[in-house]
């Protein structure tokens, strides 16, 4: 079975947030005192999210990646991993997680079925990265890559947003990551999307900004094949490179015309696409395994052909307003 939308593209990834809460406060995410939290009899349960699941795979879902909010910070997570690793057509369970505390949890993780791990880390300085995330200490995530590594959660990404003013200055030194291990370091384009008090045009830097940093330094990117193989990020590496570099750019060169995944909110909403108000709950058939395949098919029949943000911070004919924060969508 095959899922494909309207506008003939296959759809064989769902993205999972797990839940909306977060143990870190990033600045462009979030304001200081977090977000209105979803209370927890509202979230899906792991029974509810692994019903979700094996209804998807049937259709034609393969990929799926847990993510939040903080992953980490929901219970148990070891036993939704094992759930749906266990679900016949799933053969790829990856993670998003900001890697506080990955080194803890990323043994039993691998032991349940996990295959591999995006970190997301936007410094390498310790007091930068404090002050980005408001609280968060770099040790504990650079403890978290050297864990992904040691038990070959592999490719394990690095996810980084570029922000002018904040970590431009940090270009080559994330770069460099890719030559001592084999890291994949991937600058994403910062977003109009998150907490609006952020002056996201003040921040914004397409990634062109990379390409050009790279090649100043008589560092020039040169194509390289995706790790695992498929993604939105354009890969690169350097000379000597033992890892790549990503560049995904979801404004200046977004990849609607690829896209392959739906999404599922913590407290149950699917959605077709990340900037797309559109969105249906999967309560109401969470205990009818056909209602459940029929609303999975009936969100991607109204999946819009592009997103609509524009690197002006406008967002088209999407209303202000009714756009969820990354930590709420899955991000
Ligand atoms: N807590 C996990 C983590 O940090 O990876 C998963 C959720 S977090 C919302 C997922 C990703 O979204 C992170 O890499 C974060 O940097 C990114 N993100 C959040 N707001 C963003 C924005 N406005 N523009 C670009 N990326 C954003």
């Amino acid at each position: 079975m095959t899922l494909i939308d309207q506008h003939g593209r296959t759809h064989d990834y769902l993205r999972i947030s797990v839940t909306d809460r977060c143990n870190l406060r990033c600045l462009y995410c979030m304001g200081e005192d977090g977000i209105a939290q979803v209370s927890h009899s509202n979230i899906l349960s792991y029974e509810d999210i692994t019903a979700v699941v094996r209804a998807g795979a049937e259709l034609g879902i393969s990929k799926i990646r847990l993510t939040g909010g903080e992953p980490l910070v929901r219970k148990n997570l070891t036993d939704l991993v094992g759930s749906i690793k266990a679900i016949p057509g799933i053969k790829d369970l990856a993670l998003t997680t900001n890697g506080i505390l990955l080194s803890q949890q990323a043994a039993d993780l691998r032991k349940a079925g996990l295959d591999r791990v995006n970190i997301s880390l936007d410094s390498l300085k310790p007091d930068v990265y404090r002050r980005t995330t408001r609280c968060g200490e770099l040790e504990q995530v650079l403890a978290g890559i050297e864990a992904a590594l040691a038990l070959e959660l592999n490719p394990v990404k690095i996810n980084t947003v570029l922000m002018k003013g904040l970590n431009d200055n940090e270009v080559l030194d994330f770069i460099k990551l890719t030559l001592g291990k084999p890291l994949h370091v991937r600058f994403i384009e910062y977003m109009p999307i998150g907490d609006h008090d952020q002056k996201y045009l003040d921040h914004y830097l397409p990634l062109s900004f990379v390409e050009e940093t790279a090649l100043k330094a008589g560092m020039p990117l040169s194509p390289a094949p995706l790790p695992g193989g498929a993604g939105p990020a354009e890969s690169y590496t350097i000379s000597g490179g033992r890892g790549t570099i990503g560049l995904i750019h979801p404004i200046s060169r977004h990849f609607c015309d690829k896209c392959n995944r739906l999404r599922l909110t913590a407290e149950g909403n699917l959605k077709a696409c990340l900037y797309w108000q559109d969105e249906y709950s999967v309560k109401p058939a969470i205990n009818n395994h056909d209602a459940l395949k029929a609303l999975i098919k009936k969100v991607l029949g109204g999946k819009p052909v592009e997103h609509q943000m524009a690197a002006d911070g406008s967002c088209g004919s999407v209303k202000p307003g009714a756009m969820r924060t990354m930590s709420k969508t899955g991000g």
